[in-house]
Order: C-alpha cells, then sequence, then structure tokens
C-alpha cells in the first residue's frame, strides 16, 4: 500500500496548492485527480473565460471603438474556431506547467477518482492509499434546476467545449458565471437573453454597482429579463428550445444556459465511511483551520462552499501546509476583504462591504458613502459612451476604508493594490494623501469628496 504524508483528493486550484507547498516543506505529497489535472479553474473556468473576455473586447474595440479613433473595420471577420484552438492550446500548456512544480517539490500525481476507506486510506483504482493528512479539494459542479426539461439545457461546462458559436442562446442565472458569459456571448455576435429571477442580476454586488451594469446591458443590446423564473423546456420541430416561465411567458433561442449556482462534488466520495459531516446545504463542513468532524482531514475551495474563487481556494491551501509541516501553528485563511472582480462588460471590481451591508453591521450614521460617476475617456470619444461608476465606504470617525466597488474600463486591473491598503488599514486620508495618476479612471478613488 502507498503511504504519504498528506494528499490531495483533487488536483484543482486548491489541492494543487495544498501539496506543492507541503512537498516545498520537504512532506511526501500526492495529488489524486479523477479528471484534467488544474480542476476548474484552468480547465472550464477562469481560463478560458478570461479568454473569451479578452476576444469579446477584441470585437468591442473594432466594432465600437476603433472607428472611433479612425480605424476603419471593414471586412472584419471572426473565426471562433481560430480562438477555440489557440484558448486551448494556451490551457494544455498552463497544465503542463504543473509537471514542473511536482518534480521540483517532489509531489506525486496519481490519476482516478478517490473514494474513503476508512479515515486515513482511500482507494484509487482498486489501490489503497494511506495517507496522515488527508485534503478533500474535490470543488463543485455547475447546478441544474428540477424542471421538465432540464437536460435540454447546457452548463458553463458545454460552452467551453462548443465547436462554433450558436446564433442565441438563453443564458438562466444571475450570478457571475450568468452575466460574464452572456456578456462575452452578447459581444461575440450571439444573440444573448440574460433572465434573472429577481429583480436584477449580481443582487449581492453593491446596488450603484449593479444600477450601471443594468443600464450598459441596456445601452449595448443585452436583453435583460426579470422575474422571470423557468419552469420547464421543450424543443420544437424548428429545432429552437423554447423555455416557459412561471408567469406563463415564453421565449426561444437556440441554446439554454443554466447559470444557477453550483454544488460541491461529494457524491464519488463515500464520506461515511471517513464519518465527516457536512452543513446544512450540503457542503463539507470545516472550522477555522479547515479541519472536517474527521481528525486528519481537512477540506477547502469550493467543496467547503465558502468564497468560491479559486485565489481563496490557493491561499487556503498553502496556509495549511505551512500549519502542518512549516510549525506556523496558527496559519489560517482570513476570508475578510477578498477582492474580486466580475468580467462582465465593463469589468467590475469590488472589495469588503457593500452599502447595504456596511448599513447592517455598522449603523447608517456611521458611515460614509462616497461615489463618482464618469464616461471612461476611452470610450468617450464616440457614441459608445461608457459609464464608470466608482463607491468608498468608510465607517467610524476615523473613516477607515470598508468598503470599495467600481465598474468601468479597466477596473479589473484597478482593485488588487486598493485591496492591500485596504488591508493594511487604510483610511479615507491614506486615501486623500495619495497623488492621484493622470489621466486614469483609478485616481478616481483618491480624489474623492
Ligand atoms: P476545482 O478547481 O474544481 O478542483 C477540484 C478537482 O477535484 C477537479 O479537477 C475534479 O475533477 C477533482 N475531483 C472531484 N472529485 C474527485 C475525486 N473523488 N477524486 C479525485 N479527483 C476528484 N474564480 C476566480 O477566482 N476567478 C475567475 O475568473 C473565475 N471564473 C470562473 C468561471 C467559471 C465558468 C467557473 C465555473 C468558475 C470560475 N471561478 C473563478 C471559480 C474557480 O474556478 C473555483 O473557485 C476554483 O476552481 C476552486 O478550486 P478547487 O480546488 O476548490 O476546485
Ligand atoms: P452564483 O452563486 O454567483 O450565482 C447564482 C445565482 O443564480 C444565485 O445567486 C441566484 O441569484 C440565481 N439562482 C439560484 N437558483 C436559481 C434558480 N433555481 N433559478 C434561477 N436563478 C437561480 O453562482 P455561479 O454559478 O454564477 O458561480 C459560482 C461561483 O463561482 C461564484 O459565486 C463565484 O464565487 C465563482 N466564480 C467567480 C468568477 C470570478 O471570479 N470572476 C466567475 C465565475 C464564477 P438570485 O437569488 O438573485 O436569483
Amino acid at each position: 500500500m502507498k503511504k504519504f504524508d498528506i494528499i490531495s483528493i483533487g488536483g484543482g486550484s486548491g489541492g494543487i496548492a495544498t501539496m506543492n507547498r507541503a512537498g516545498e516543506h520537504g512532506a511526501k505529497a500526492a495529488v489524486i485527480e479523477g479528471n484534467l489535472l488544474g480542476g476548474t479553474c484552468v480547465n472550464i473556468g477562469c481560463v478560458p473565460k478570461k479568454i473569451m473576455w479578452y476576444g469579446a473586447n477584441i470585437s468591442e474595440a473594432i466594432h465600437h471603438y476603433g472607428p472611433e479613433y479612425g480605424f476603419t473595420a471593414e471586412n472584419v471577420t471572426f473565426d471562433f474556431a481560430t480562438l477555440r484552438q489557440n484558448r486551448e492550446a494556451y490551457i494544455e500548456r498552463s497544465r503542463n506547467s504543473y509537471d514542473g512544480s511536482f518534480k521540483r517539490n517532489g509531489v506525486e500525481l496519481i490519476e482516478g477518482y478517490a473514494r474513503f476507506v476508512d479515515a486515513n486510506t482511500v482507494e484509487v483504482n482498486g489501490e489503497l492509499i494511506q495517507a496522515d493528512h488527508i485534503v478533500i479539494a474535490t470543488g463543485a459542479r455547475p447546478s441544474v434546476p428540477d424542471i421538465p426539461g432540464k437536460e435540454l439545457g447546457i452548463v458553463s461546462d458545454d460552452v467551453f467545449a462548443w465547436e462554433s458559436l450558436p446564433a442565441s442562446i438563453a443564458v438562466m442565472g444571475a450570478g457571475y458565471i450568468a452575466v460574464e458569459i452572456a456578456g462575452v456571448l452578447h459581444n461575440l455576435g450571439v444573440k444573448t437573453d440574460l433572465f434573472v429571477r429577481k429583480e436584477s442580476p449580481l443582487r449581492r454586488f453593491d446596488p450603484y454597482i449593479v444600477e450601471a451594469l443594468v443600464d450598459e446591458m441596456e445601452k449595448t443590446g443585452l436583453a435583460l429579463h426579470t422575474h422571470k423564473v423557468p419552469s420547464r423546456v421543450d424543443k420544437l420541430d424548428n429545432g429552437l428550445l423554447q423555455i416557459t416561465f412561471e408567469d406563463g411567458s415564453t421565449h426561444q433561442a437556440e441554446q439554454v444556459l443554466w447559470a444557477i449556482g453550483r454544488q460541491p462534488n461529494i457524491d464519488q466520495l463515500n464520506l461515511e465511511a471517513a464519518g465527516v459531516e457536512l452543513t446544512e446545504r450540503g457542503y463539507i463542513k470545516v472550522n477555522e483551520y479547515q479541519e472536517t468532524s474527521t481528525p486528519g482531514i481537512y477540506a477547502l475551495g469550493d467543496v467547503t462552499g465558502h468564497i468560491e474563487l479559486t485565489p481563496v481556494a490557493i491561499k487556503t491551501g498553502r496556509l495549511l501546509s505551512e500549519r502542518l509541516f512549516n510549525g506556523k501553528t496558527t496559519a489560517k485563511m482570513d476570508f475578510n476583504l477578498v477582492p474580486t472582480v466580475v468580467f462582465s462588460h465593463p469589468a467590475i471590481g469590488t472589495v469588503g462591504l457593500t452599502e447595504p451591508e456596511a448599513i447592517r453591521q455598522y449603523g447608517e450614521n456611521n458611515i460614509n458613502v462616497y461615489t463618482s460617476a464618469f464616461t471612461s475617456m476611452y470610450t468617450a470619444l464616440g457614441s459608445h459612451r461608457q459609464m464608470a461608476k466608482f463607491k468608498l465606504i468608510t465607517a467610524g470617525p476615523d473613516e477607515k476604508v470598508i468598503g470599495l466597488h467600481g465598474i468601468g474600463y479597466g477596473v479589473d486591473e484597478m482593485i488588487q493594490g486598493f485591496a492591500v491598503a485596504m488591508k493594511m488599514g487604510a483610511t479615507k486620508e491614506d486615501f486623500d494623501a495619495t497623488v492621484a495618476i493622470h489621466p486614469t479612471g483609478s485616481e478616481e478613488f483618491v480624489t474623492m469628496r
């Protein structure tokens, strides 16, 4: 039987980072992966999405902004097959780079799906593997609503397998994936309709920013339909799919995309054999040190249902290995002030509390809110003007910055540094004391009154 100091079930963002760091500190480590190494982010998430987003931005530049800068865009063609081929080649190169880090850190890759036999042992392809520490980093998969015809729809994984683009798509959902994929496809020329079941998409984001996104969707013709709860999907004789909503209305499109959230990958793990408990929502239950209910078994990343972002899974895993193998006995993930970007059109960036959250936490009289709305200079020459909207929220008499939100051209590359400042406890005075960089969008964050 193979024996290790630590193994990870799952070779995605979290599992790979945890094992590499454990290996760096001399632990005998292995990654067990049943599918493609790199997991969701590299193969069917962040990376292919971001490449498609860049493609959509190039389309925007050619068709909207180029002519305003004097470029002609006649006879421009778009070959999706080229984008797809180059995207997949890039992903393969990224995947191959794991070999190098595994070799450097002495991490073994075991290919196959793992299931628990007992609290120290898993079985992969009929072989038993034992470890002192077992990390569950099996990620999540798309959820699909339980309605008739649900199987006619696709999920985000399928979008990244497309050989060609559909003529039309109905995107169902209101979170990151729905908004990002709808924006990308709309800009690549697919007739796109976005259906949300409540009053707006991205309801957990600051309303000031979401309003700007909705305005932009309206201006650019990405059709947003609110208060639409799908109740069934049928295939029509003309090949189109018809979605019927609870209010009796219908909509037809070539493809229907379910983007209504994700659920943890736990079904194949045989968790009962290891006594690992779940939360009420079905995620793996962990404490602040990522320890499950069974000693020696840990969980991190999407399977725990905390903040489902790649850098969160990576950081959590590295800190766990620092604690287990490098004597940093109190190392643990801080889930506060995690910066995040939605790659919408334009992008949204956010760190910390939204205004409603800040009011709930501090009381309306104890916060100050600063906003700035302006036309992004890049888009200001002609008729395709794009609004940028920024907001800062401060708390208490010293005006510590507790929320920073932006939507607009370049916001995706703007907020990482502000997150550092906020993590260090920056106040409005610190922001004001910083000289602006002109002419940029980010200067608005240090000149708000
Ligand atoms: P995963 O990366 O999902 O890895 C889990 C791995 O475990 C998988 O490879 C799976 O095959 C394997 N596995 C499962 N069960 C077993 C088993 N029993 N045995 C062996 N292996 C098993 N995050 C960002 O920060 N930025 C983005 O821009 C972004 N964009 C995204 C776009 C999309 C479309 C999606 C779907 C997600 C996106 N995310 C993004 C989220 C990000 O991909 C996840 O948060 C991240 O991948 C989570 O890492 P993980 O290690 O927890 O799980
Ligand atoms: P999200 O959790 O972000 O959003 C899903 C939304 O769909 C819900 O918030 C809900 O919104 C709506 N919804 C839920 N159930 C239904 C239903 N039955 N019918 C219609 N709508 C429904 O999930 P995603 O799948 O978009 O993304 C999963 C996670 O992956 C994200 O939370 C994020 O952490 C990560 N991710 C990160 C990205 C990035 O960093 N740029 C990009 C993509 C994903 P409401 O309640 O308003 O209806």
